[in-house]
């Protein structure tokens, strides 16, 4: 939709670009069903070409971005490897797609998976037009490739998202990554605009259904609100809301009956207004539960979570369908 892609590039203008330093952290993550160190570094480039063009309505990031050179980015990799202590799992993301050879050259590409490449295995991120050149880079690295879906509906991927491609370019790009001999981690979207809380569970779920047999990894992203964005607009004249922690657990107990890869579920904000929540009681208690399912997988985690505010959640549930008549 022509004018919904040209609105959402409203938001990009006049932010300013200032040099910054590549963001390092480490984390702990799942490896083979064991939990084993991560080392997450964002290197900073000129970040995704589709946020360039107009972006998806949720997404703040190209604020982190800047026109990075060659030489540039560089730095910013041997800065990473100073801090690298071999742990297991190597994260290493842009603003964008780090298979983009506008945002790393390919050569720099290979040259920054064959250093990280004594880890056991090293996560990109791509969206689905730049999975090609996975045929272009020699690498011996066990290599997985995170593809933001968002939704396998092609009305939420256009209206509710604004992603820029349908679920069948995904898909099909998605086959690739396989056909590479990659490893495949789905981003999933819990509760992009205009829909209802109900129809956001139901549609993250169906969309577990669309790739259960592709991924080996699904990844839930609870919506969080990123400033300079249209969702930030709609949440400031409340016609937005994050999503309730009640539906992202609801989300994975559904996604854990019909999937038997590794889910996890990353809580942005979680607890905060900006980010999925619910009464303020209960939320360091959920975002916790969602942690250790997160790398134990086990489901009965869940199990123990009580609040009085669930009973708000279910009327909510129930309203906006009668309200949507
Ligand atoms: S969500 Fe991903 S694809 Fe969409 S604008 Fe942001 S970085 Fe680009
Ligand atoms: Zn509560």
């Amino acid at each position: 939709m022509k004018a919904l892609e040209e609105f959402a590039a409203t938001f990009k203008r006049d932010v300013p670009k200032r040099v910054k330093k590549p963001r390092i952290w480490k984390e702990k993550d799942v490896l083979d069903g064991k939990i084993v160190d991560a080392f997450v570094v964002i290197l900073r480039t000129v970040g995704c070409k589709w946020a360039h063009d107009s972006g998806c309505l949720m997404c703040g990031y190209f604020k982190e971005t800047y026109d990075a050179g060659k030489e540039e980015i560089l730095k910013q990799v041997e800065e990473a490897y100073s801090h690298y202590n071999g742990e297991e799992i190597v994260k290493i993301f842009t603003s964008g797609s780090f298979l983009d050879s506008k945002e790393i050259p390919l050569e720099l590409q290979e040259l920054i998976l064959n250093k990280f490449a004594k880890a056991k295995k090293i996560i990109v991120e791509s969206r689905p037009e730049f999975i090609e050149n996975l045929e272009r880079i020699e690498t011996k690295a066990r290599l997985e490739v995170a593809m933001g879906l968002e939704s396998a509906n092609d009305r939420v991927l256009e209206y509710s998202i604004n992603k820029g491609f349908t679920f069948a370019e995904w898909r099909k790009a998605a086959e690739k990554v396989k056909e590479y001999g990659k490893e495949l981690k789905v981003y999933i979207l819990i509760k992009p605009p205009f829909l209802t809380e109900k129809d956001a569970i139901e549609d993250a779920v169906r969309s577990v259904e669309k790739v259960k047999d592709i991924a080996d990894t699904i990844s839930f992203n609870p919506v969080a609100i990123h400033s300079k964005t249209l969702v930030e607009l709609l949440w400031r004249k409340k016609l937005y809301t994050p999503p309730w922690l009640w539906s992202v657990v609801k989300v994975i107990e559904d996604a854990a009956e019909i999937y038997d890869g590794l889910i996890k579920c990353d809580v942005v904000a979680g607890g905060k207004a900006r980010g999925a929540h619910n009464c303020g009681e209960c939320d360091a208690a959920f975002i916790k539960a969602i942690r250790d399912f997160s790398l134990s997988q086990k489901i009965d985690v869940f199990k123990k979570l009580e609040c009085e505010c669930r009973e708000e959640w279910l009327d909510l549930l129930e309203i906006e369908e009668f309200l949507k008549g």
